[in-house]
């Protein structure tokens, strides 16, 4: 089965009835690169950049960064790159940025929320992102967005960067896409008016879940709630991707749930345009991919987002799609 996968490496992903579907790979620091390549994925549809801020005692330099994401990019060659944006907080911490102790972490102060508070460290990242944006093709996207206001503003940013880098004479592209991560129920609920204003979304499912069913990821107590086949989640992503399309952006997914093999066939009918996974997953899914029809599978849509429970779609999908 190995030995089949691999002959995939250079196919672009085609399912059986014609149709693309971008496979790409989530990464943390540019060593990843390697395994992207080495397992044929289309782009980086997540690149966590916490890590270049991680296990060390001080912010990372406008130049540290800058060279990582000129890395990236630069060995990318041209495909896709979406960077997220600081997303520290909840599980993540920063030692050196002395934040004090919070009762709910991962309804506190953190990621986004965050960065549009400490805005010189949020300006140094997208100094350092506008200006690696020439040397490939990169999407910026914010983290745990919950309303219009906060990716206005983050957006806002962005451009004033943007305008000041041009005004001192530096190179910055003009065709960098911005969008935000769906990780907050009350995003995904809204999808149709953050449509309107996003390039693109990336459905953040490791989160969306844990918010939706109020169930903490890393609980074991409550993991029997952490269901990414429960209906209440199919319906929001399915409500982010035709928001999406309404208008006429396109809407991926970089939580664990974009290479699950069970996930996938119900991801395709409901018309997901990305799928971002860890490395090691890509030819795998692109070997089932190439079996599945998207207008088979789009026909199921309505038939699974009318279930009640997260086991009928699990059993469902299984016997449809014959997954052991
Ligand atoms: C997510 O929440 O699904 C996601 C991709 O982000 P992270 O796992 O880094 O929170
Ligand atoms: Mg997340």
């Amino acid at each position: 089965q190995k030995a089949e996968w691999a002959k995939l490496v250079n196919e672009r992903t085609i399912t059986k009835d014609g149709h693309h579907v971008e496979l790409a790979a989530n990464i943390g620091t540019p060593d990843d690169v390697k395994g992207v390549l080495e397992n044929g994925a289309e782009g980086i549809g997540l690149y966590r950049t916490e890590f270049l801020y991680m296990g060390r005692d001080h912010l990372p330099t406008e130049e540290e960064q800058f060279e990582a994401y000129k890395t990236v990019l630069e060995r990318m060659e041209g495909k896709p790159v979406v960077v997220r944006t600081l997303d520290i907080g909840g599980d993540k911490e920063l030692p050196y940025l002395d934040l004090p102790k919070e009762m709910n972490p991962f309804l506190g102060f953190r990621a986004i929320r965050l960065c549009l508070e400490m805005q010189d460290m949020f300006r140094t990242q997208l100094r350092a992102l506008l200006r690696a944006s020439v040397y490939g093709n990169l999407k910026i996207m914010f983290p745990m967005i919950a309303t219009l206001d906060e990716f206005r503003q983050a957006k806002a940013i962005l451009l004033e960067e943007k305008a000041k880098l041009q005004a001192e004479g530096v190179q910055v592209s003009d065709n960098i896409e911005v969008g935000m991560m769906v990780e907050i129920p009350a995003a995904a609920i809204l999808a149709d008016q953050f449509a309107k204003e996003v390039d693109f979304f990336s459905i953040g499912t490791n989160d969306l879940i844990q918010y939706t069913m109020a169930a903490d990821r890393m609980n074991e107590r409550v993991s029997y709630l952490y269901q990414p086949y429960n209906p209440a989640i199919l319906r929001l992503i399915s409500n982010v991707i035709d928001a999406a399309h309404k208008e006429g952006k396109w809407a991926g997914m970089c939580g664990e749930m974009a290479g699950d093999a069970i996930a996938i066939p119900i991801l395709l009918g409901l018309g997901l345009d990305e799928f971002s996974m860890s490395a090691t997953s890509i030819l795998r899914a692109r070997s089932q991919m190439k079996k599945l029809s998207k207008e088979e599978a789009a026909r199921f849509k309505e038939t699974i987002l009318s279930m009640r429970t997260a086991e009928e779609v699990v059993a469902f999908v299984k016997e449809t799609f014959h997954i052991e």
